[in-house]
């Protein structure tokens, strides 16, 4: 019977990372993706921080196939019939090394696995495991095609919703308030045409989100980044809200919408879409992260519940890839301790607690109740709307004094409101 040192499930970012690493250090390693490629089934909105992962990966950034640096940063506050949007740009973010990039997973997971095959694991797609196996409660492998594939440690990087971990008995019951449905298309665009709609130059890129009438008031927003040839464009839609709220709206009619609106049609005019999906990302946060480990199991990335939406920005590539490392490392001291059980595999627990992992969803265990305010998604976009419209409307007749245009927005119950809502600010 085939026996490997480690078998990992799912080729994606956390998948990849702890096979790399492991691969590195001499273990044999069998990576099982149901995908026709690593990559194949990945979905992301497209923009990674590569900072919190540089030092785990060294190798791996200066020939990464990444798109381009992020050097503008746009939030735009949509109201039905207007909208105010910030633009950010800063030195820094024009200075190398660069903080983030956007990034499409079809190119850089493929390129990744070459990596981890250079390594020496072994990588084989289009193949579906169905369950694993367990000796005694103890997890010693998989089942794939009908075949039994035994290993000292299995790790699930298996993704959201994760099959692996529901059958470890380690994934609780999803729940639809900590996940949220992402819809995203990959427009084709001249470089040229990207940089001079955008206001970049070369490698530069831009992000934008946008918050409010793009989910119809519903928790959510939108995503913008530019790629070098391509936007990646889409939007995020809370789950709970969407069955609460959404009527008969379908997330696919969200989107035609979004693309038509006037602050977004003139950015993709002449492109064509050449990718669509939409997956599910876990929007839980601290509160909602898994069990991480069990007898000869370990779960990393999406399958743990690793993203983290706080508000400014949604990260989940560099936790899955940070997971995989740190579920790797766990394994190499596993392997020199001669024990795969739950006592020694708690250690990865240990080392997500020392790392920006836990450190992170801690910090921000308020985001996801804090968010859940749709005043966010409707009422507050609507106000700002309507304030910089008399600010800047100019009536035939005398205009307004500015104080008086901004203060009739702002009666006692709005300033409570808005106090209220302040309070809850100061915990994320
Ligand atoms: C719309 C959207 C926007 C996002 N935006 C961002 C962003 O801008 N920045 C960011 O950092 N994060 C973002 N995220 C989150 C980020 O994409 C994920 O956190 C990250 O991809 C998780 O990586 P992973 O390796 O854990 O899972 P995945 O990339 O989902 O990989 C799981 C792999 O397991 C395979 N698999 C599943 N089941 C089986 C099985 N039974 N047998 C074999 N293989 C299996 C799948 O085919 C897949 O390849 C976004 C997510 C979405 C959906």
């Amino acid at each position: 019977m085939e026996k490997f040192d480690v078998i990992v499930v799912g080729a994606g970012l956390a998948g990849l990372g702890a096979a790399y690493t492991l691969a590195g250090q001499g273990l044999e390693v069998l990576v099982l993706e149901r995908g026709d490629y690593p990559g194949a089934k990945n979905v992301t909105g497209g923009r990674i921080y590569v900072n919190p992962v540089r030092d785990l990966f060294p190798d791996l950034w200066p020939e990464a196939p990444l798109e381009r640096f992020i050097v503008h940063e746009g939030v735009t506050l949509m109201a039905k019939e207007r909208s105010v949007a910030i633009d950010y740009a800063g030195d820094e973010l024009r200075q190398e090394p660069h903080q983030s990039y956007s990034i499409l997973r079809a190119r850089f997971d493929r390129w990744f696995a070459e990596q981890v095959e250079a390594k020496g694991a072994m990588i084989l797609p289009k193949i579906r495991v169905e369950n694993v196996i367990k000796e005694n409660g103890k997890v010693v492998g998989v089942l794939a095609g009908g075949d039994e594939l035994h290993a000292d440690v299995v790790i699930a990087c298996d993704g959201v919703l994760s099959l692996l971990g529901e059958q470890a008995g380690l994934h609780p019951v999803a729940m639809p308030h900590n996940y949220a449905l992402g819809i995203k298309e990959v427009i084709a665009l001249d470089a040229e045409k990207i940089n001079d709609r955008f206001h970049l130059q070369g490698s530069e890129g831009a992000a934008r989100l946008f918050i409010g009438e793009v989910t119809k008031g519903m928790f959510g927003g939108g995503f913008l980044y530019t790629n070098k040839e391509s936007v990646s464009l889409g939007i995020v839609i809370g789950i709970e809200d969407m069955m609460e709220k959404g009527g008969n709206l379908e997330a696919p009619v969200l989107m035609e919408s979004f693309k038509a609106r006037p602050e977004i049609a003139c950015l993709i005019r002449g492109g064509a879409t050449v990718e669509y999906a939409a997956h599910l990302i876990p929007e839980g946060g601290f509160k909602a992260l898994h069990p991480l480990h069990g007898d000869g199991i370990l779960i990393a990335g999406d399958a743990a519940g690793f993203t983290l939406n706080m508000g400014f920005t949604v990260r989940g590539m560099e936790y899955a890839l940070a997971s995989g490392y740190y579920a790797a490392k766990t394994v190499l001291k596993a392997k020199e301790m001669g024990s795969f059980d739950a006592v020694t595999l708690s250690e990865y627990g240990c080392l997500l607690q020392e790392s920006f992992v836990l450190k992170d969803f801690q910090n921000f265990q308020a985001t996801p109740s804090f968010m859940n305010n749709p005043r966010f998604f409707s009422h507050y976009n609507e106000l700002n709307g309507n304030i910089f419209r008399d600010i800047y409307s100019v009536p035939a007749g005398p205009k307004d004094r500015l104080y008086p245009t901004v203060r009739k927005y702002l009666g006692l119950g709005e300033m409570w409101g808005m106090f209220k809502d302040f309070r809850e600010v100061t915990k994320i």
